[in-house]
């Protein structure tokens, strides 16, 4: 990022954010990871102990301006702060920060009228109830949601949802969903949509089971049936037929999001790379002075780093007030790609402890794959980039690589 816009943001402030969330990690994250993945009762004691701690030191909810109850730090900070987070999985919920609830958040904070917000937003922000966005369905292409087939009618003062939904991410404990459905059917693509709150106990939203998914050990993606699931017309978030425009404000900078703590994943991966190589002896010598293992750690180095910049770079902007709609799709395929490699790198330095549960290798190694398919799958990101590369390439503007 240019040297002008870490001054404005204050780069000793963010130092002292970053130093701040490191010492709340080491301290409270990473010795409790084991009780933490355990899923038991002892685990929601303890996890609600540890949000009890990040609300009382003032680091709750980063992604959220200070008047819709978060820490109000903006949008480049909380990237910095979020590369930290994304190192344990545990960490986000420890601080209010947790995909899919972030991101419903701030839409509601966005889009919400003033008794969206009270109703749903602020026990959300809170900690009080989760929440999760349905949007995905199994009959039609996710990567191409103009096709989704979800129907809300209008029946005197209520919408009337008919539809099936899949990988509805933490729909078993949420409180309410919101979920993409077809309005507005004689518009065009993309004024067809709207976002509904639809609260969970509403009769008709029928949980048929939780998917079983690579990497989820809590039943977290569930298969959803709408069966004429009733609620106010008043549930709709923003206008009726603006739910593609909601979809962007959210995706956009939540894949930022994504990113920033793949990075932190990465970078736990590449240490422990690092440091067994330099422990474990083979052939005579420690793995670090192998030439492959070096070249492991230098690539692993030079694509974290790529990785980094990349993301830094369409953060700043977006904070700028750009869309950033080829840097956000750059990153989402480039980071998911430099995750997997360096996990899958970290792991064949260990051998079998690589995979077994004795290092976070393994589980983080599951849960990587499937960060090149959701919020879109790589395919559709890299025709994202290489189709407005060449529009403005058409258009005989080429492609200005220095430009914010
Ligand atoms: C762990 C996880 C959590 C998720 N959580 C949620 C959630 O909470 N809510 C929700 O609504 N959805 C969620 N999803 C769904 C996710 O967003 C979709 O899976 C994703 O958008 C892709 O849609 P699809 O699965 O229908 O694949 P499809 O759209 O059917 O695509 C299938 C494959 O086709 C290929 N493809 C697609 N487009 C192109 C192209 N232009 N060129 C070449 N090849 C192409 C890609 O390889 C792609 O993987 C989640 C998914 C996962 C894996």
């Amino acid at each position: 990022m240019s040297t002008e816009t870490r001054a404005a943001l204050g780069e000793a402030a963010i130092g002292e954010l970053r130093g701040r969330t490191k010492a709340f990690m080491d301290e409270h994250i990473y010795p409790n990871e084991e009780a933490l993945s355990a899923g038991d009762e002892a685990a929601a004691a303890l996890m609600r102990d540890l949000q009890a701690r990040a609300k009382a030191m003032g680091m709750w909810a980063p992604h959220l301006p200070a008047e819709a109850g978060g820490m109000g730090i903006g949008f480049m900070p909380y990237v910095y702060m979020n590369e930290l987070l994304g190192r344990s999985p545990h960490a986000p919920r420890a601080f209010g920060a947790q995909a899919p609830d972030s991101g419903n958040a701030e839409i509601l904070w966005q889009f919400g009228t003033p008794e969206q917000r009270r109703r749903w937003m602020e026990p959300l922000v809170a900690g009080e109830i989760t929440s999760c966005f349905s949007m995905t369905e199994p009959e039609v292409s996710g990567a191409d949601p103009t096709n989704l087939q979800t129907r809300a009618v209008r029946d005197g003062d209520e919408w009337v949802i008919n539809g099936h939904k899949w990988f509805t991410s933490g729909a078993l404990k949420a409180a309410f969903a919101i979920v993409m459905c077809v309005t507005e059917p004689e518009q065009p693509p993309h004024g067809r949509m709207s976002q509904i709150i639809v609260p969970v106990d509403t009769p008709g939203f029928d949980i048929i089971r939780p998917v079983p998914v690579m990497g989820d050990t809590e039943g977290h993606h569930c298969e959803i049936r709408y069966r004429d699931a009733r609620v106010p017309l008043t549930n709709v978030l923003g206008e009726p037929g603006g739910g593609f425009r909601i979809a962007q404000k959210r995706l956009g900078p939540g894949r930022i999001h994504h990113c920033m703590r793949w990075l932190g994943q990465s970078q736990r991966a590449f240490e422990l790379m690092c440091e067994y190589s330099l422990q474990r002896e083979v052939f005579g010598g420690p793995l670090a002075e192998k030439q492959t293992v070096q070249n492991w750690i230098a690539d692993s180095y030079v694509e974290i780093q790529a990785a980094r910049l990349l993301t830094l770079r369409a953060a700043e902007k977006i904070d700028a007030g750009d869309e950033a709609r080829v840097e956000i799709s750059a990153i989402k395929f480039f980071g998911a790609k430099v995750l997997h490699d360096v996990i899958d790198r970290a792991i064949q330095t260990h051998g079998a402890r690589g995979v077994s549960g004795d290092t976070p290798l393994e589980s983080m190694y599951r849960a990587a794959r499937s960060a090149r398919i959701y919020d879109g799958p790589d395919e559709t990101h890299r025709m994202v980039v290489s189709r407005r590369i060449l529009r403005s390439f058409r258009e005989g503007a080429g492609w200005d690589f220095a430009t914010l």
